[in-house]
Parts: C-alpha cells; sequence; structure tokens
C-alpha cells in the first residue's frame, strides 16, 4: 500500500496521542489531560481562558488525536448545545495552531483539516473516499538545498492517493 515508505526508517513517537479508530467513541465526560495542559500553556501565554476557548479545547482533545475541519467541529460543538460562531471556532483553532496544539493540513485551495497528532508524520489522502488516514514519519528523498539564513523545521507530505483501476474493476465485477 506503501511502496515508498518503509516503517524501519520511523522514529517512535512516545508521547504521541493514540490516533481515533473509525467507530470509537470521542467523547469522555471531564476534561482530558491534555486539555488542561493546552488551557494552563495558553494561560502562560496571556491567551484568556475564556468559555468559548475552554468547550472547544476540551471537545478537542476528550478523545484520541484524529483530523477534522472546523465546519465538523462547529457541528460537532453544536450537536452538544455548545453555542459557537463558526468564526469563534476558526479564531480559536488558527490560535492553537499558532500556538503549536494543533496542525494545519492544507488539502486544496477549499479545504484545510486540522489535526491534533502534532507528532511528526506524513498523511495518505484519498481523494475520492476524501479520508485521511495518518502515515509513519519517514524521510523522504533528497530536497533542493535552502536558501541562507534559514533551517528546515519539518517535512510532512501529504500523499494523495485514489483506488487504482484494478481496486475499480474487481469492485463493479
Ligand atoms: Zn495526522
Amino acid at each position: 500500500m506503501m511502496p515508498m515508505m518503509t516503517p524501519t526508517d520511523a522514529t517512535p513517537n512516545t508521547s504521541a496521542p493514540d490516533v481515533c479508530r473509525e467507530g470509537e467513541s470521542l467523547s469522555v465526560p471531564r476534561l482530558s489531560e491534555r486539555a488542561r495542559r493546552c488551557l494552563q500553556s495558553l494561560k502562560r501565554h496571556a491567551v484568556r481562558p475564556t468559555l468559548q476557548r475552554r468547550m472547544i479545547v476540551a471537545h478537542i482533545f476528550e478523545g484520541c488525536a484524529r483530523h477534522f475541519s472546523a465546519e465538523r467541529l462547529h457541528a460537532e460543538l453544536k450537536d452538544k448545545r455548545h453555542r459557537l460562531s463558526l468564526a469563534t471556532v476558526y479564531n480559536t483553532l488558527h490560535l492553537l495552531t499558532r500556538h503549536r496544539w494543533l496542525k494545519e493540513i492544507v488539502l486544496d485551495k477549499e479545504q484545510t483539516l486540522f489535526d491534533s497528532n502534532i507528532s511528526r508524520h506524513h498523511h495518505l489522502y484519498n481523494i475520492e473516499t476524501q479520508s485521511i488516514e495518518d502515515i509513519a514519519p519517514v524521510p523522504v528523498g533528497t530536497l533542493p538545498p535552502l536558501p541562507p539564513g534559514i533551517s528546515l523545521e519539518s517535512v510532512e507530505v501529504v500523499l494523495r492517493v485514489r483506488p487504482s483501476q484494478n481496486a475499480e474493476r474487481k469492485n463493479n465485477a
């Protein structure tokens, strides 16, 4: 499935949160350890833990790490009867990204996802089913030299894939 990547190169990140498996429950009734640490760290950076921010942080970090859009998160919060505007959700997600509690994955100019797994990893994105999954953070080949005065922080790749024609033919048979 991932011909160019060998998991042997991967550096295991023990601090990485568990990644949600499909069908697993996302709701844990109390403020998780990660949510608490996030709010404390924001406070240390003079970011006020407003009620809205607390609601969003609690919701994001209540289960295992996952990928979500601002719209989806907004809908989930609405289902929990949390009344927040989409703009507040967006602003908070960008704030959390700036403070490195989330990562932003730009799939194309219309689609951005947020990732609560902030450990170094790549993504496999199926353009037909629009599903996304984490893959091992293996090194990715030779990179062009960088201009002077800057240093490389990370390389994170989104592999855009689609079901191969053989698989399609099999499914249609
Ligand atoms: Zn991810």
